[in-house]
């Protein structure tokens, strides 16, 4: 908890700003909470893109449930936070400096949400890269995902499912040569699923065959704007005070794995002890009883609870419908 009246910061002016750096579900959920829970604040939101991508609903697109296109949100039609298009190269203080263009973007709060670095063949991790794996699907006779990896980039569970539900008559396989314990639990879960609509689960993928498509599954790193920095279990600050550190890279940092609703719970809990601070002063996060505790084995149990129990791709529909209904829209309106 820190009590201390922000007004006397040297970033002093009313309202306050927040600068966010990347628009990704983390730094967009968190500007729709911070938004929606307290008045005289402004955020500045910081993306290299022209969209945001709902990279969670991919599955769905996947699956035929949405077209890809319904996964980009353009940031130009934001009203209630300022868009800046930059890559952000360095942090300095509560500053965001761009890799060009434009001078530093500072705030009394930073927040950081850059995502994780994707190491290997990441094209499922944007909108045009997975709709260009679905089509190759489409053509294949068998789909096989490759995870060699400690830490591999979530999701390829649900690409797997989805594109089983889309075409049942193709063989669809994820062979798990190597993988960390954390991710290892995940997947245990997941293989129920597995079993009952058909999709094999193994180690080792057989031989290579020339009709069949093979998806090596890349790995997840902290993003590099993360480098250095040492994240607080709890509130997610930095060493650096008022500097945040949220979604794929922190939950890296804090050695849980990147899901998204890890993500979408770190940005709540800030969003909500930013927005307490702003209107009393005083900085209080209500910790989640196994964080009090630093028991990170609960921490982990309720995190597999939370992203097993949305992911079947009929939640996720539910998850997109309140995302362009209740968030961008408010975020648009
Ligand atoms: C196919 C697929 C399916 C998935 N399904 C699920 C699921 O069912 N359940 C679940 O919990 N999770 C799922 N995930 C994982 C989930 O999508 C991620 O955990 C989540 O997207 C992380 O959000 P984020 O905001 O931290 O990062 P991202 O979504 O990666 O967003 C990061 C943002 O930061 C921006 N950025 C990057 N670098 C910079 C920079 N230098 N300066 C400024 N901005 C920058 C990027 O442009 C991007 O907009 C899935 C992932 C995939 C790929």
């Amino acid at each position: 908890m820190r009590n201390v009246d922000i007004r006397t910061s040297r970033y002093d002016h009313v309202p306050h700003r927040v600068v966010v750096v990347g628009g990704g579900i983390a730094g967009l959920y968190f500007t729709y909470r911070l938004l929606s829970a307290a008045r005289e604040v402004e955020v500045v939101l910081v993306d290299p893109k022209d969209y945001h991508e709902f990279i969670v609903g991919v599955p769905m697109a996947v699956a035929g449930l949405v077209e890809f296109k319904d996964l980009l949100f353009p940031f130009r039609q934001l009203t209630k936070a300022k868009f800046v298009k930059a890559r952000v190269a360095a942090i300095d203080e509560r500053c965001a400096r761009p890799a060009e263009g434009s001078g530093p973007i500072c705030g009394d709060y930073l927040v950081l949400a850059p995502g994780a670095l994707h190491i290997g063949s990441a094209q499922y991790w944007s909108v045009e890269g997975s709709a260009a794996i679905a089509q190759a699907a489409a053509g294949a006779k068998a789909v096989r995902f490759i995870v060699n990896e400690l830490t591999p980039v979530a999701g390829f569970q649900e690409l797997a499912y989805a594109i089983k539900s889309r075409w049942p008559e193709k063989e669809v396989s994820i062979h798990v040569v190597y993988i960390g314990e954390d991710y290892r639990s995940f997947m245990e879960v997941g293989k129920r699923w597995a079993q009952e609509i058909g999709l094999e689960m193994s180690d080792e993928p057989p031989p290579w065959r020339p009709d069949e498509l093979y998806i090596k599954v890349p790995a997840a790193r902290p993003h590099p704007l993360a480098a250095g920095l040492e994240v607080d279990p709890t509130t997610f600050e930095t060493q650096y005070e008022r500097v945040y550190l949220i979604g794929d890279s922190s939950l890296l940092k804090l050695g849980l794995p990147p899901i998204g609703w890890g993500a979408l719970w770190q940005a709540a809990t800030l969003a909500k002890a930013i927005a307490k601070e702003l209107e009393s002063g005083v900085f209080e996060v209500e910790a989640e009883s196994w964080l009090a505790e630093g028991d990170k084995e609960k921490f982990l149990q309720w995190m597999v609870y939370r992203m097993t129990s949305g992911t079947p791709v009929i939640h996720l529909k539910g998850l997109y419908d309140l995302w362009r209904g209740q968030v961008w829209r408010f975020l648009s309106a």
